[in-house]
């Protein structure tokens, strides 16, 4: 066996285990106490109804020959790209219907669109980020710098044009610290590309979250990013997908070939996601659809604002919270620290800041997953704490 001995360079990844591993130590010590989880990045709420009954009726169809579908076009079907495409047109943004990529997630976009770029590309990511964009390039050899997101940038870090790169990632909102982009910084990265003639991976996983209308959800937002950006959306966090599995990709044609690579990809290595989950996915872009996932993202912001809230009184320094559903702290020192301080003490359970890379340390995410009566509760036991 010769084997890709990239694999070797990729560092372990102990951060949800290692947080698992030392609940569960605490829980044994300790069976009685009341553990409050905001470490959590998987939604809560169930599926919507609209979502439901439109799932249930595909399952039906797929019964019955007359209405039975095996494989479905490799874009994804036309009822779903074209409910897509016309949710970017209502935002006055031009996407056509053979732009639209469906998929199973964004995680599995993020990481199989690097098929298309050469292994020699700089890659550019934001530190602390999503690992994700890490490990898929560490995993195909591409050497890979860092864009130092810190307190005194927002965590919102700017294009350095003495450094170039050739393959961008943008997350905003961002995860882990919940900070977005404006329409004007977003232009300083879409200028660095064309520049540089890179391609920005916009990840817009959390563009729901968005409420200020001075941030942009799309990146499409932005004049110039059709020629330099891919962007990637999510039905995971929007509309609680996170088990039943859709998001979807923009290639826009005026990028030139990468559109029919990624057709090309996708049709060589991809058959599509079924039939009854797009057709789940199209009612999360119907009227009712949109009014039920609304709602539930307000629960998780109404959530968000509690936290966010807490830390303000408190004089705590965060970003995230009022866009996102993550918050992201200064806890100062060392964040495993924190973590067992804040586990042991107020028996919550947050994520050290330290597992998204350098800079991470010293800062702390909490999540606002969890439901409104617990946030509230383990609110109030860390500011007994930490006040
Ligand atoms: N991108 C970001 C920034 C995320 O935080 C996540 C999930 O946590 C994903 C992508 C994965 O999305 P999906 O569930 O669509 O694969």
């Amino acid at each position: 066996m010769k084997l890709n001995a990239n694999f070797d360079n990729l560092v372990d990844s102990y951060l949800f285990a290692e947080v698992e591993n030392r609940v569960s130590a605490y829980k044994r010590l300790n069976p009685d106490k009341n553990i409050i989880k905001l470490g959590i990045g998987d939604v809560t709420l169930p599926l919507c109804s609209a979502v439901v009954e439109a799932g249930k009726r595909a399952v039906e169809e797929m019964g019955v020959k007359q209405t039975f579908r095996g494989y479905g076009p490799y874009r994804g079907y036309t009822f779903l790209t074209q409910k897509i495409a016309d949710s970017y047109r209502e935002r006055g943004i031009e996407i056509s219907e053979d732009e639209v990529f469906v998929s199973d997630g964004a995680k599995s976009d993020v990481g199989n669109i690097l098929d298309l770029f050469s292994e020699d590309c700089t890659v550019l990511v934001p530190d602390p980020v999503y690992p994700v964009y890490v490990d898929t390039n560490v995993m195909q050899g591409r050497k890979i710098i860092y864009a130092d997101a810190c307190e005194e940038n927002g965590f919102l870090p700017l294009p350095d044009k003495k450094r170039k790169a050739d393959i961008i990632y943008i997350c905003s909102p961002n995860n882990p610290t919940g900070a977005a982009y404006n329409r004007i910084q977003l232009k300083q990265w879409v200028d660095y590309a064309l520049e540089c003639k890179a391609v920005i991976l916009f990840d817009a996983a959390y563009e729901f979250f968005v409420s200020d209308p001075k941030l942009p959800r799309s990146i499409f937002e932005i004049e110039g990013a059709k020629e330099c950006a891919i962007e990637f959306c999510s039905l995971s966090k929007t509309a609680g997908f996170t088990g039943t599995r859709c998001g979807y990709a923009i290639v826009p044609h005026a990028l030139g070939k990468p559109n029919k690579m990624w057709l090309r990809r996708q049709s060589t290595k991809f058959n599509g996601v079924s039939y009854v989950v797009q057709r789940m996915a199209e009612a999360v872009f119907t009227a009712t659809g949109r009014e039920q996932i609304s709602a539930n993202i307000g629960v998780y912001k109404k959530n968000a604002a509690i936290i966010s809230a807490t830390l303000g009184k408190m004089g705590i320094y965060h970003t995230g919270g009022v866009n996102s559903p993550y918050i992201w702290l200064k806890c100062g020192g060392n964040s495993w620290d924190f973590f067992d301080k804040l586990l042991a003490e107020a028996n919550v359970v947050g994520t050290p800041g330290a597992g998204f890379g350098r800079n991470g340390e010293g800062f702390f995410r909490l999540t606002a997953f969890n439901d409104e009566e617990n946030t509230a509760e383990a609110m109030r036991r860390f500011e007994k704490v930490f006040a």
